[in-house]
């Protein structure tokens, strides 16, 4: 059986961009549909830490509440390990919060954090089908998106969902992640800056019984790569390894033996992770992507545009993801409201436009640090000479922290005197943090 459904908007997957994206049409009475080819709660490769900045998205969308309630722990800074074993700590101080945001961030695994997003933007009135494969834009005569194609996933639990083929909207919102169908059919995915640094591949492990976890984030920084532990409650820590694309592709593809084999030749790490008796709950692996993220030209098309990773996909290890992804659809509601009063097809172009420069505005400054981080990072020399000018400069190593984590605005570390003292050699003073 074939059928046709339609909406104003429709929303191309139901991660967190599109489920910010819904919330705020709907909110606003726009009929929106969000069509996401899993079944939420679905499996993500992701730290699952939330930036402080989030908090102030989460609380507008109703969210904070359950996510606190569903037992995210709380993150108060992150700790950097550098190659040759230097360490600082940062501290997400309260002087750089802005208005809403909350001075420590979250984590929560993904399979509790997206669905309670979902639900928020279904309480506003956003129409939700999961198990829908989109494979395909719809387009009228002279290009314009008009809707979506979807595959029968064959294991859709619901049977409308299966006989879905067409879906009709006035605007298309790609919100499909990393690799995004709607951005590749659209010809403007994200491309990694010229010259990026060498691709990484990223596996995830869920772990309970790790040594010595805290309320930070533990960056731990190799010549070979690098590895991220949080604290995500009730016991359990998130291991993100990166490590790079050929280093991997050389070994076996099975990500459990990457890991186990990885926890061998990184005792720092593996000596606290392989613990006795620790159970692993589930492996995730994603990439290869650039160190440095990957950004969109463009974000928009004649009647459509794109939103969170299927725009912007910032390297795992920055932590600005779950942010970005709910600030971009915070910033596109305003403009999708726009385009779907516009009296002609080309007014509501200039309104997806006006969104672009908004992007841009908001983000581009964010991408630069991202770059300097990704290099910082393929640099062990250069760690090893920040951990040192940082072990004792507690004021910059709070600022440094802040910027990585988007905490604080980038445009307070991308300045020519705070870039030279962070590689400045050491002054004296200094003292340690208890974390
Ligand atoms: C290893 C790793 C670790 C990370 N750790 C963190 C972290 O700790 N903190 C952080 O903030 N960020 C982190 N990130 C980044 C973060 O995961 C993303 O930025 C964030 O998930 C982006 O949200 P999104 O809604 O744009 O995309 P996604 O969360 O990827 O959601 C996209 C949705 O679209 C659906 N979809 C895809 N294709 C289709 C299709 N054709 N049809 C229908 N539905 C489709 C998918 O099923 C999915 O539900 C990490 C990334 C990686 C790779």
């Amino acid at each position: 059986m074939t059928s046709t459904l339609r909406a104003d908007v429709v929303v191309v997957g139901g991660g967190p961009a599109g489920a910010a994206t819904a919330w705020a049409l709907a909110r606003n009475g726009v009929d929106v549909l969000v069509l996401d080819r899993a079944h939420v709660p679905r499996p993500t490769a992701c730290a699952d830490y939330v930036s402080p900045q989030a908090t102030r998205l989460l609380s507008a969308m109703g969210a904070l509440e359950a996510i606190e309630g569903a037992g995210a722990a709380p993150v108060t800074g992150m700790t950097i390990r550098s190659p040759s074993g230097g360490r600082f700590h940062g501290r997400f101080v309260a002087r750089a919060v802005t208005a809403g945001v909350r001075t420590n961030g979250l984590a929560l695994q993904r399979e509790r954090l997206d669905p309670i997003l979902l639900d928020r933007a279904r309480a506003a009135g956003a129409r939700v089908r999961t198990g829908v494969d989109v494979g395909d834009l719809v387009r009228d005569a002279t290009g314009r998106v008009i809707g979506v194609r979807v595959h029968d996933t064959g294991g859709a639990k619901d049977g409308e969902a299966r006989a879905l083929r067409t879906v009709e909207a006035r605007i298309v919102v790609g919100a499909d992640g990393r690799d995004s169908v709607v951005a590749q059919q659209l010809g403007i995915s994200p491309r990694a800056p010229h010259g990026a640094h060498a691709r990484r591949m990223a596996f995830v492990a869920h772990q309970h019984g790790v040594k010595a976890m805290g309320a930070s984030r533990e960056l731990y920084c190799f010549a070979d790569g690098y590895c991220e532990l949080i604290n995500v409650g009730e016991g359990i820590t998130s291991i993100t390894i990166v490590a790079p694309a050929a280093l991997v592709l050389r070994g076996s593809a099975d990500p459990e033996g990457f890991v186990a084999r990885w926890f061998a030749t990184h005792p720092q790490v593996g000596s606290r992770c392989a613990v006795s008796g620790a159970r692993s709950i589930e492996r995730v692996a994603a990439g290869p992507f650039a160190a440095c993220g990957a950004h969109a030209r463009r974000a928009w098309a004649p009647g459509a545009a794109l939103v969170g990773d299927a725009a912007d996909s910032p390297a795992p290890v920055i932590g600005a993801g779950i942010y970005a992804a709910l600030r971009g659809g915070e910033i596109l509601g305003p403009y999708l409201f726009e385009a779907l009063r516009a009296q002609s097809p080309t007014r509501a172009d200039h309104a997806l436009e006006a969104y672009e420069r908004s992007r841009a505005h908001e983000f581009a400054a964010r991408w630069r640090v991202e770059r300097l981080i990704g290099a910082a990072l393929s640099a062990p020399a250069l760690m090893d000479r920040l951990a040192r000018s940082l072990e004792q400069r507690h004021d910059l190593a709070d600022l440094l922290v802040g910027a990585f984590d988007g905490f604080v605005p980038a445009r307070a570390l991308v300045r020519p005197g705070v870039l030279r003292q962070l590689f400045a050699p050491p002054i004296g003073g200094g003292g340690s943090y208890d974390d």
